[in-house]
């Protein structure tokens, strides 16, 4: 057992126990990463991220590796679409546009690239280890703190103890921490096994549309970007067909064959049977555990958001823990942190089962319905489908009560920001931060301004007087759609609340406050 004991332990090694890991990191807290593998072992699962997703690794400071290594779907050819088994389009999903977050709507990447820039910058991290081939196997909670005991993976007779006071369970699909705590899940029903094929084309070719949903009874199929120079296939498992005889490399290749993709025009990187499933934990917590990342929920892939959900997760808890390792706020702030993830990743999970359910068809007359239905929808005027709801956090977190904006995304646009010209985050900072517009920062209580102290909130001056100019009229149209005078946002760009006027601007900051101690 070490002598100091860690802030945090994070299980598993995946993307999101290494963002997570990083993140608590940055602010200062020990963190150990254990993974059962005995080596960094990255499959390609993810294939895209969404506009939110890349502000963070924005805030991150990771934009400068990852630029590179991200595919924005954007341009005319790039369009996602569902189409029937002729291939005309049943439906158009809007991917191809700004995403509000100052960066393109989709962006996609191979996973392991992005694994390999997060180990690579936790490796130069003093406070933050990161330790192979230990697993899982047993822990015990105290009113101080959490004891582990983990297997030797080489060595399966030695187990190693180590202690902190708050574990991060990001352990996957079959969560040990999930397990352990006695957490049940709540299962939609949804689980159909897909083979996925990752290829890489020797030459370079359009594909239109980019991203395809092949809804035919025959197979159903999704055909997708995975990073610069490389293409996704994903085939359904038909009843009567077993995964062995599905996952060989001749099956591949005879599935891939009308797309034009032979031995001589691609090479195969690798494919591999995932089962596609719709649930998530009841509770994220307990105790001193927090569960994120797969082991807190699964979806179909179809919306791109499973790795996405996530990354929000380990955002959501990079702000709470440290403040409440550090004691700027009590261990209740915890709590708000499930309620809130759940119900938005609730929202995400039900629309790519509902997606799915359209995809997984396999009766013919049934698919010869949908179809019909679908494209009366897409030559109807003003049926064209709208892009999704977008998920809102629950509202027993950090948001202001009873306000309509509490929970949503916030934007991120350029700004000249006392001098400085660029992404809002790039020349003010990521962090808690307060927009306002019309009037100067002085009009704060002596309480407010306490807060906005203590937090480091940053603090934004839109208009004629102010110190930031809203180059692209990003921050004028969001403050007229609120119909607000001021915007708190938390550090994981969420919206806390707005306000309509000077004087309940102070309030909404004092209430912040409140609301993280645990009050109003
Ligand atoms: C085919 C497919 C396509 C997808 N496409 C997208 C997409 O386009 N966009 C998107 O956002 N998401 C997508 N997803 C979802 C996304 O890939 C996952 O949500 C994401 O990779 C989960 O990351 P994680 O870190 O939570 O879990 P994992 O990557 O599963 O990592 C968990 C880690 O924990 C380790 N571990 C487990 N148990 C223990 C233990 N007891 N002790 C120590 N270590 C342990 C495991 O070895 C593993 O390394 C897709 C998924 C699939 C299958």
């Amino acid at each position: 057992m070490g002598e100091t004991i860690n802030d945090v332990i994070v299980i598993g090694s995946g993307p999101v126990g290494l963002f997570a890991a990083l993140l608590l990191g940055r602010r200062g807290l020990n963190v150990t990463v254990y993974e059962r593998w005995t080596k960094h072992y990255p499959l390609p699962r993810a294939c895209g991220i969404d506009h939110e997703i890349v502000r963070q690794l924005q805030g991150a400071q990771l934009m400068d590796e990852m630029a590179p290594l991200l595919d924005p779907v954007i341009g005319p050819d790039k369009t996602y679409e569902f189409v029937d088994r002729m291939g005309d389009t049943l439906l158009r999903i809007d991917w191809n546009r700004p995403g509000r977050s100052g960066w393109p709507q989709m962006n996609m990447f191979y996973q392991p690239d992005f694994e390999h820039v997060l180990v690579r910058r936790i490796e130069r991290m003093p406070n933050v280890s990161l330790r192979y081939g230990r697993e899982l196997v047993g822990l015990r909670q105290s009113a101080d703190d959490v004891e582990l005991r983990l297997a030797v993976t080489d060595d399966p007779g030695i187990v190693e103890m180590d202690r902190a006071r708050y574990v991060i369970g990001a352990d996957g699909a079959r969560s040990t921490v999930r397990t352990l705590a006695g957490i049940p899940q709540t299962d939609l029903g949804f689980a159909y096994d897909w083979l996925v094929v990752d290829v890489v084309p020797m030459q370079a070719r359009v594909w239109k549309p980019y991203v395809v949903q092949h809804c035919d009874p025959a197979r159903p199929a999704t055909l997708v970007g995975s990073g610069p120079g490389r293409r996704r296939w994903e085939f359904m498992r038909l009843p009567g067909e077993t995964a062995e005889e599905l996952n060989t490399a001749g099956k591949v290749w005879e599935l891939l064959a009308p797309w034009g993709m032979t031995p001589e025009t691609a090479t195969l990187e690798r494919h591999a049977i995932y089962t596609f499933r719709g649930c998530w934990a009841d509770r994220w917590q307990e105790g001193r555990l927090l569960l994120a990342g797969d082991a807190a929920h699964l979806m179909p892939p179809f919306l791109g958001q499973g790795l996405c959900s996530g990354m929000r997760d380990a955002m959501a808890l990079a702000w709470r823990l440290p403040m409440v390792l550090r004691g700027e706020a009590p261990a209740s702030l915890l709590r708000s942190y499930g309620p809130e993830r759940s119900a938005h990743v609730q929202e995400i999970i039900e629309q790519a089962v509902a997606l799915g359910r359209v995809i997984c068809t396999l009766d013919p007359a049934e698919a010869a319905q949908r179809d019909a239905a679908m494209k009366a929808a897409l030559a109807h005027p003003g049926a064209a489908p709208k892009p999704p709801p977008e998920p809102q956090l629950g509202q027993s977190g950090i948001v202001r009560h009873g306000d309509p904006h509490g929970g949503y995304l916030s934007v991120q646009g350029r700004v000249r920001y006392k001098g400085k010209v660029g992404l809002f985050d790039d020349v003010a900072g990521p962090g808690w931060q307060l927009l306002h517009r019309g009037a100067s920062a002085e009009a704060f209580t002596g309480a407010a301004q306490d807060v906005i102290d203590r937090l480091g909130i940053i603090v934004a001056t839109f208009g004629a007087d102010g110190d930031t100019a809203d180059l692209d009229g990003t921050y004028e149209g969001w403050f007229d759609g609120l119909n607000a005078d001021a915007i708190l946002v938390r550090p994981d760009f969420y919206v806390f609340g707005t306000s309509a006027s000077r004087r309940d601007r102070s309030d909404l900051v004092t209430e912040v406050w409140m609301s993280l101690q645990g009050g109003a």
